[in-house]
C-alpha cells in the first residue's frame, strides 16, 4: 500500500486519503527539507500542485505526482489512474484525519464523556485515535463519502 506526503494545499486531499485507510502526511509548518528526508526516509510518494516542486523531487530522484484539479474526488481519481488505490466502502484501516495516527474501536461506555449526548443516543460503534484521541463516529457526512467512493470508483 502506497504512503504519501501531501504538500501544503491539499489539506482536503490528505484528510480523504487518511479516511481511506493511507499514511499520509501533510506539510503544514515542516519545511520543504524536511519533507524530502521523510519522504525518502519512508518511502512516501509527493503530491503537490507546484510545478516547481515537482522538478525538486525529480532532481533529488523522489516519487512524486503532479496534482493538476483542485477538486477532491478528481485529484483521487487522479491518484487512482497514476499510482492505483484500492478504494473500498466502509474504508477498511481508517487513520485519524487530524494527525494521521491509528484509529482503534471504542466501547461506548469508554468515551460516553468525549461525546456529545446526541450523539451517544444515535451511534453505537465508535473509534479514537492512538495518537490525539479525537474520537470518530459514522456521522451523516458517512454519506458524502459514500458517494465519493463510488464516483472514483466507476471513474475509468
Ligand atoms: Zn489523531
Amino acid at each position: 500500500m502506497s504512503k504519501f506526503y501531501a504538500d501544503s494545499m491539499l489539506g482536503k486531499l490528505s484528510r480523504f486519503l487518511r479516511f481511506l485507510g493511507y499514511d499520509t502526511l501533510y506539510r503544514t509548518e515542516e519545511s520543504i527539507d524536511e519533507m524530502f528526508k521523510a519522504a525518502r526516509e519512508e518511502e512516501r510518494l509527493i503530491l503537490t500542485r507546484s510545478e516547481k516542486l515537482i522538478q525538486m523531487c525529480s532532481k533529488r530522484n523522489l516519487q512524486n505526482l503532479f496534482i493538476s484539479s483542485i477538486e477532491v474526488t478528481e485529484q483521487l481519481i487522479e491518484i487512482k489512474n497514476s499510482v492505483g488505490l484500492n478504494i473500498v466502502y466502509p474504508p477498511v484501516g481508517i487513520r485519524c484525519s487530524v494527525c494521521n495516527g491509528d484509529l482503534r474501536t471504542r466501547n461506548k461506555d469508554e468515551i460516553i464523556d468525549k461525546i456529545p449526548e446526541g450523539t451517544a443516543k444515535n451511534h453505537e460503534d465508535f473509534w479514537e485515535c492512538s495518537k490525539c484521541h479525537q474520537i470518530y463516529w459514522m456521522g451523516s457526512h458517512w454519506q458524502d463519502i459514500k458517494k465519493t467512493i463510488s464516483e472514483i470508483n466507476s471513474s475509468e
